[in-house]
Formats: C-alpha cells, sequence, structure tokens
C-alpha cells in the first residue's frame, strides 16, 4: 500500500501546486492514500504568517474526494507550526477546521526559523561536537507536551540546514533527549514520521536516521507515517525506494486512518 502523507499545494506560502494536479501525479504513481498537509503558521517571522485559508481548501478538497473516490483515498490533513505561544490559535484551527489528522513540526527554534537558527548555531564551528543543538531538543519537549495531534513531523529536522553532512554525532550525544521524546511519543499515541524529503536535501538522508528508527522500534513504535514532503511538481513519493527497505528492515506498519 502507497500512502504519501504529507504534501502542500498552493494553500501553503511555499508551493504553487493544483490541488488537482497533484492528485493526478500522486495517481500516476499508484499512491493510494494521499493527504494535503499544508502549513499552518501564526509566527510573525514566518512568511507562512495567516496565510493559511482552510474553509476555501476544504471546498475544493471535498470536490476532489469525490471525483477521485474510485482510484485514490484522498485526506485532509495540516501540517502545524508549533511554538507555546501560539497554542490557543493553533487549538482553534484544529477545532474549526475538519482534519483527517493533524501532523505538528518544528520549524521555529527560540523564536527563529530553524534554517536561520542552525546557520546561526553552526557558524563559527568547525566540530559539530562544539555545537549547542539542545535548544532543539527543549522545543521538541515542548511539542511533545502539548500533544494535541496524531504525527509528529520530521524529528530530526535541524540535518536539513545543517552543514553538517552526518548528524550520527548529534544522535549520540542527545540520546537522552531522543530516548525521553520517543518514550513520550510511543506513551501518547503520536506516531512518529518518516519523511524522505531529506533524500532531495544536502543531507541525503531521510527524516529520521535509522538510529532514531531503531530506537523508536526497541521502545515498542510500530506505526510510522509515510510522506515525501512535496512542495513541487515530481516530489511526490521521491525516496519511496529507500523508504520501501527502511519499513521492510524495521517491519513498521503504516499508519492508517
Ligand atoms: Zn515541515
Ligand atoms: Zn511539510
Amino acid at each position: 500500500m502507497i500512502s504519501d502523507l504529507h504534501n502542500h499545494s498552493r494553500y501553503s506560502y511555499d508551493s504553487k501546486r493544483n490541488m488537482e494536479d497533484m492528485v493526478k501525479e500522486a495517481i500516476s504513481k499508484n499512491v493510494k492514500y494521499f493527504a494535503f498537509t499544508d502549513h499552518l503558521d501564526f509566527n510573525k517571522n514566518d512568511p507562512g504568517c495567516n496565510f493559511y485559508k482552510g474553509e476555501e481548501q476544504f471546498e475544493e478538497f471535498k470536490i476532489l474526494k469525490k471525483k477521485y473516490f474510485k482510484t485514490i483515498t484522498l485526506f485532509y490533513g495540516i501540517e502545524s507550526s508549533y511554538e507555546k505561544e501560539y497554542e490557543e490559535k493553533i487549538k482553534k484551527s484544529f477545532h474549526t477546521f475538519n482534519f483527517d489528522f493533524r501532523i505538528v513540526s518544528l520549524h521555529f527554534v527560540n523564536s527563529i526559523v530553524i534554517s536561520n537558527w542552525i546557520k546561526m548555531i553552526e557558524e563559527d564551528k568547525e566540530n559539530i561536537f562544539d555545537v549547542d543543538y539542545m535548544p532543539y531538543f527543549k522545543q521538541l519537549r515542548k511539542i511533545i507536551d502539548f500533544g494535541d495531534f496524531e504525527i509528529l513531523g520530521h524529528i530530526d529536522y535541524y540535518k536539513k540546514y545543517s552543514k553538517f553532512k552526518t548528524h550520527i554525532e548529534t544522535f549520540k550525544k542527545y540520546e537522552n533527549e531522543y530516548k525521553d521524546i520517543l518514550k513520550n511519543i510511543i506513551k501518547k499515541n503520536i506516531i512518529l514520521e518518516i519523511n524522505t524529503s531529506g533524500l532531495r536535501h544536502s543531507c541525503e538522508e531521510q527524516f529520521p536516521s535509522e538510529g532514531i528508527l531503531e530506537m523508536y522500534k526497541d521502545f515498542g513504535g510500530k506505526i510510522v507515517s509515510t510522506g515525501s514532503d512535496s512542495h513541487k511538481e515530481g516530489d511526490i513519493l521521491t525516496g519511496y525506494n529507500v523508504l520501501k527497505k527502511i519499513l521492510k528492515r524495521f517491519n513498521f506498519e503504516i499508519f492508517k486512518l
């Protein structure tokens, strides 16, 4: 069963894609379960702040779901950034719109968009061991404490913007953080996402790395959600050849609604 539950359409500030074109691409690639998960952002420093038009999108979604129901199952999801100060707004949106599921992702650390934050903390460091990634994990813990969602997006997203290619060192250094976070995810029935977009970026690896997946499995994690985090034509399902091997290796079940 091919399931791609993380995709961005023109309802995200950083994608221009028409929803129907996405459905057609997904069908051409034999996707059976496909979700739209556009960005929900409230931080004023985010270009996507207040960009999301849920009502308009839901109307378009309903038409597509009906039109293509024989070939593909479509879901109406969301990818929300989380910061404590916007918690009420996030909750309100979660209850206003009829989402099939909610992905929550870390896109900000200490109110700074992660791409800038990573550049800032790594700028003058030559050795990965000298970089303090701890604020990232503190923010991740806040997301898990919030807990009002189904899927945790791209858990080791710092890899995307890092100048260091491999993050095995980071995993080892922050192993205790990962232990706690993964245990809590499982306890709260939050599903870990395998996001293949990392394979399209310089880290050349899915989120999360295999070490993290191994830990998740060891703590009793059985289910993962799978997504390509597509933003452009051709992105849907990219990296699924790698994903297939991972699913086989760990014998994970795929998140179903
Ligand atoms: Zn994201
Ligand atoms: Zn995304």
